[in-house]
Formats: structure tokens, C-alpha cells, sequence
């Protein structure tokens, strides 16, 4: 199973409400749909990913979420092959501007290259929509056969047709 954004806030989300049936409930899907997002069998959509991170903002602020702490590290996002960057500068990698503090989804982050500052929680909300945009983009793309098959929807495909 790979452990994606989306599948960690998932699990973050599912805690913080008391388990999968409440979050299912909160985010008014069957239970085992929100169970194959989370295992990353099935891919989150993206309201159900924004709706799942206002959550957890309401929870972190409440102490209802353990929030994990920052410690120093250069921080990248990444939804399959695209990166959350910069606004400013394209940038890919970022540093909380509070070291050693809860890294909130409110927590602010800076650019390593420039020094912009950005909210983490927007941050990854822009990523969705960007990953989402990117998804449709690469779809019509394929379709027309105008562009090569990016590698990993290619290896995606090779080990389905495995099975
Ligand atoms: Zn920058």
C-alpha cells in the first residue's frame, strides 16, 4: 500500500473522528468507499479530500488531532508525480517557519529558495486541485495520443495487466 497525502489525512481524519464509519458519515459516503480511499485502492476525490482537511483543521485546533511535530526537515508534497511548489519562485521544498512546533494544516511554511511564505493547509489543497487538473489534462492527452504515457501510469498499467 502506498501512503500518500491523501491516504495520511484520511487515517489522521478517521482518528480524530472516532474511527472510518464516523468520518464516512461526516463525509456522507458508504463506509467501504471511504475505506478503499484510505487504503489507496481507490483515489480520494477531491471534494471529499477538502471537506477531510477542513476537519482536521477543526480538530488540530481543538487538540481532538495529534499533530505531528516539525523537526527541521526539508518538507515536500508530492500527489503521484506532481509537487507543490512556490508560488513565487517554483520552489519544491519548504521549511516550517516555526521549527520544533505542531505542524499544523494552519502551520506556516517557507520557501527554502525564496522565503515565500505559505499556509500548509493551502497548500495542499492547491496541490489536489492542481493533481486533479493535471489527471484530466493527461487524460485528454492520451487520448488525443498526442503525448506519451507518463512512466508511472505506464508501470500502473503493465503490473494491472498482470493480473
Ligand atoms: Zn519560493
Amino acid at each position: 500500500m502506498r501512503d500518500t497525502i491523501y491516504t495520511q489525512a484520511l487515517r489522521r481524519a478517521s482518528d480524530a473522528e472516532g474511527g472510518s464509519a464516523a468520518l464516512a458519515s461526516v463525509l456522507n459516503v458508504p463506509q467501504g468507499t471511504l475505506e478503499r480511499w484510505m487504503s489507496g485502492r481507490a483515489q480520494t476525490p477531491l471534494r471529499a479530500f477538502l471537506k477531510v482537511l477542513e476537519r482536521l483543521t477543526a480538530h488540530e485546533a481543538s487538540g481532538a488531532a495529534p499533530v505531528p511535530l516539525a523537526n527541521g526537515e526539508p518538507l515536500s508534497f508530492h500527489m503521484g508525480q506532481l509537487l507543490a511548489r512556490c508560488g513565487r519562485c517554483d520552489g519544491i521544498e519548504f521549511a516550517p517557519a516555526d521549527a520544533g512546533a505542531p505542524l499544523k494544516l494552519t502551520s506556516a511554511l517557507l520557501c527554502r529558495a525564496c522565503g515565500e511564505k505559505v499556509v500548509h493547509g493551502n497548500l495542499l489543497s492547491q496541490l489536489a486541485h492542481d493533481a486533479v487538473q493535471y489527471s484530466h489534462a493527461m487524460t485528454a492527452a492520451r487520448a488525443r495520443r498526442h503525448l506519451p504515457r507518463p512512466r508511472a501510469l505506464a508501470k500502473k498499467s503493465a503490473r494491472d495487466g498482470e493480473r
